[in-house]
């Protein structure tokens, strides 16, 4: 399969397209591996899970650099997020592994003692908006927990995929341990979901293709975790620092051209700071540089495909017809050498109805929509009426009122005057078509693994 450049649209690699007699043979050597690899110890694990990472580090510039132009993402945010993200994922999960302690809970007459499973062949699916960030998120606490795995990345973003593999390769890790397939989703990965040999299947994609992929694990009962879509609320109080607000706002409705699951497309903002908050958010979308995602002082990138810009587009119209006002977007005016590149300037919507498609659906780009609230109870209702429910932000002063407001909204995680400020040890993960299941932590240990109580009377 072709790859191609969002940002020129040129070709720039060729991919294997693999299909299920691969899928058969990437499963059977995952499960020749496992006996040996389940039975090293945690601390040999986090070992070879350190290499991994010291590794990976030594290739830093390269993984921005190709995650760069593979996704269309600038370069200083394949730095500071992917190339970051995807040591410190093999760092964090060789470290909780090392600590991980059996736990015991004592009765006057027994002991009962939990240990941690591996669960058997894990199937570990990845987007394109975040490549090896999210697949180290998953290989790291899958194989520290003793499983061994089938990786499928998207086609549209092989390359840091086929980089960790050699990582994996040079590192000198036992053969079959980690295991890559390319290739689409209906030719590789729907047979990897159903292979009667996989025991695990992590996820993180849309909704649409989590509610097939269910319904194909289901079949087997195997362990799932579904990581999904988002339609996130940044919810603004007129008692917020509006300076920092607004640029927490911006950061969290356009980073990666809003095409990452916990983006804050919708802006909901108190009544009395309505017009100020609108007026000086444009002015700061405006300011935003788009354009070649080599360069330093981009701040915005090319969005991944031709097909996904014309669906960003389309909602664009959509918003149009629904009556929204578009008070900035268009196209960038940008160099010749990206002309059949996939661009769109950042588009910022309001006076669109709270139920309007625009404000419910997910748009994964660089689209955001504004909606004024008077009270708490408004805000509230308006960030909960979609079929999401994966993140947002509450900016405001008042921890109290931000502390109460999170309780209210539905949704696995909520930032307080910030927004994706992670840390590794807190569960990730939606409710309602965000999504089931929490990895992050302890919680991907306990998915990548199985617990069992042994209980012996004494
Ligand atoms: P898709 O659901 O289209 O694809 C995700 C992965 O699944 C890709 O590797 C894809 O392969 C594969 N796939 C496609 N069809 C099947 C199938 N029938 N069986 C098994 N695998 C399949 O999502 P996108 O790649 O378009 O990613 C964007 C979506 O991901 C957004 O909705 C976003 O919100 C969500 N996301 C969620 C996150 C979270 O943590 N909640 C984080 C990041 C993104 P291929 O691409 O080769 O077709």
């Amino acid at each position: 399969m072709e790859d191609y450049s969002p940002a020129t649209g040129e070709i720039i690699g060729y991919v294997p397209k693999s299909n299920e007699s691969d899928v058969d043979k990437a499963v059977s050597s995952a499960r020749e591996a496992l006996p040996n690899w389940s039975s090293l110890t945690h601390i040999e694990r986090a070992e070879w899970l350190d290499k991994i990472a010291d590794y990976l580090e030594s290739k830093y510039e390269e993984i921005a650099i190709l995650e760069s132009r593979d996704t269309g993402k600038p370069i200083s945010l394949a730095r500071e997020v992917d190339a970051y993200r995807s040591v410190k994922n093999f760092r964090f999960f060789a470290e909780m592994i090392r600590n991980l302690e059996e736990q015991h809970f004592d009765m006057k007459d027994a002991d009962n003692r939990v240990i941690y499973k591996p669960v058997g062949v894990g199937a570990l699916i990845t987007p394109w908006n975040l490549p090896l960030y999210l697949l180290s998120w998953k290989v790291a606490p899958a194989i520290g927990m003793g499983n061994t795995v089938v990786c499928k990345p998207s086609e549209l973003t092989p390359m840091t995929a086929d980089l960790l593999m050699k990582a994996i390769d040079e590192v000198g890790l036992p053969k079959g341990v980690v295991n890559l397939i390319h290739g689409d989703g209906i030719g590789a990965g729907a047979p990897l979901v159903a292979h009667q040999d996989v025991d695990l299947v992590s996820f993180t994609g849309g909704t649409g293709t989590g509610a097939s992929v269910a319904q194909s694990a289901a079949k087997s009962f195997k362990k799932l975790s579904l990581e999904l879509g988002g339609k996130n609320a940044s919810i603004v109080f007129d008692d917020c620092d509006l300076d920092k607000t607004i640029k927490g706002v911006v950061r969290s409705g356009f980073l990666n051209q809003g095409q990452v699951c916990l983006c804050g497309s919708r802006i909901l903002v108190q009544e009395n700071i309505y017009d100020e908050f609108v007026e000086r958010f444009v002015n700061e979308v405006e300011d935003m540089k788009i354009g070649d995602p080599s360069q330093e002082e981009t701040k915005l990138g090319a969005l991944i495909s031709p097909e996904h810009l014309s669906k960003v587009e389309q909602y664009i119209e959509i918003a149009k017809e629904e009556g929204g006002t578009i008070l900035t977007g268009g196209y960038p005016c940008l160099p010749k050498e990206f002309e059949n590149g996939n661009w769109i300037a950042p588009t910022v919507i309001s006076d669109l109805d709270i139920s309007s498609r625009c404000s419910t659906e997910e748009i994964f780009g660089p689209v955001v929509t504004i909606h004024k609230f008077t009270t708490e109870e408004g805000a509230i209702m308006i960030a909960n009426n979609t079929r999401y429910g994966l993140a947002g932000s509450i900016w405001t002063k008042d921890l109290e009122k931000a502390n109460r407001v999170a309780e209210s909204i539905d949704t696995g995680m909520i930032w307080i005057n910030t927004w994706l400020h992670r840390d590794l040890r807190t569960p990730f993960g939606g409710v309602k078509d965000s999504g089931i299941g929490r990895e992050g932590g302890k919680w991907s240990l306990g998915f990548f693994s199985e617990t069992m109580n042994i209980c012996t009377k004494l």
